[in-house]
């Protein structure tokens, strides 16, 4: 008999062609749940690697900045797998500016990715969640839906309302079998960590791991990234028994970050 726990549910991870959504889809197979990849860049090395955990996997091309995509695609899961039992909202982008030189076009792509894509997947999964009394919707905040920094507006905009839209979400579903709740890492050393650090080492002059260094120090007490394993770990908690009235928390996994 398997001990896998997620065995006959299907899971759906937002941007996970990459970084941390990768990492959860990972974790998520481990546990034997079906897999929907969904993001932009390489698609069979991820759909490869999941494939090779003993599950089966499906690929959607959706732009998280498009509702009719996000439709489309959440249609697509329902026909390949019959439905999506845990839903996690990861795609997200990052652009650093002041306020005043944010570029208007950049705050709405940032809005729409990072927070209102998960309003769409989330009113097209619940329907589904609520007739099986059974669901897990996992929203990958920050800890900048917690605490602010300077030149991340829009970012920490997004990040704050997804954590809201999470009480909400739990709150609506609270004497259900459905679940809601996000997860707010610090630093993880993905592509979209990569580009900042890379901009700090060209703006002052100094090595990657130098700005590595700096990076951590100025935020995150553990001098330490957390690892997407590490994420993917704290998900399949959410969707394990233990998680049952797990409901509405924003969960961070920031090396003290925010507990300064
Ligand atoms: P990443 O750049 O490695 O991955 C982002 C993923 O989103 C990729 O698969 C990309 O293809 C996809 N994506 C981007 N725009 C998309 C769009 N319009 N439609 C569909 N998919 C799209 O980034 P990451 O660091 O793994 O970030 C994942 C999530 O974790 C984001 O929501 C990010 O805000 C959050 N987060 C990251 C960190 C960190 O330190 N890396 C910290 C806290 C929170």
């Amino acid at each position: 008999m398997s001990d896998r726990t997620l065995v006959g549910k299907t899971a759906l991870v937002t941007g996970s062609t990459s970084g941390i959504g990768l990492g959860i889809a990972k974790e998520l197979a481990q546990q034997g749940a079906n897999i929907v990849l969904n993001g932009f860049g390489d698609v069979e090395g991820p759909k490869a690697e999941i494939s090779a955990l003993g599950v089966q996997v499906a690929y959607h091309g959706a732009d998280m900045s498009k509702a009719a995509d996000i439709e489309a695609m959440m249609t697509f899961a329902d026909n390949t797998f019959g439905g999506v039992d845990i839903l996690v909202n990861n795609a997200g982008i990052q652009h650093v500016a002041t306020v005043e030189d944010f570029p208007v076009e950049r705050w709405d792509a940032i809005i729409a990715i990072n927070l209102t894509s998960a309003f769409h997947t989330s009113r097209l999964a619940l329907p589904y969640m609520q007739k099986n009394n059974w669901g897990r919707i996992i929203n990958i905040a920050s800890v900048h839906g917690l605490v602010g920094s300077a030149q991340k507006s829009a970012y920490v905009a997004a990040k704050h309302g997804i954590v809201g839209l999470t009480k909400v979400t739990a709150l609506e579903n609270a004497t259900t079998g459905v679940t809601c709740n996000a997860i707010c890492p610090g630093w993880v050393l993905t592509p979209l960590v990569q580009k900042q650090i890379d901009a700090k080492a060209i703006a002052l002059g100094i090595s990657n791991d130098e700005a590595v260094k700096q990076l951590l120090g100025e935020k995150e007490p553990s001098m330490r990234f957390t690892t997407p394993e590490e994420l993917g770990a704290l998900a399949t908690f959410f969707c394990s028994p233990a998680g049952n009235n797990i409901r509405g928390v924003a969960w961070n996994m920031d090396g003290g970050w925010a507990a300064q």
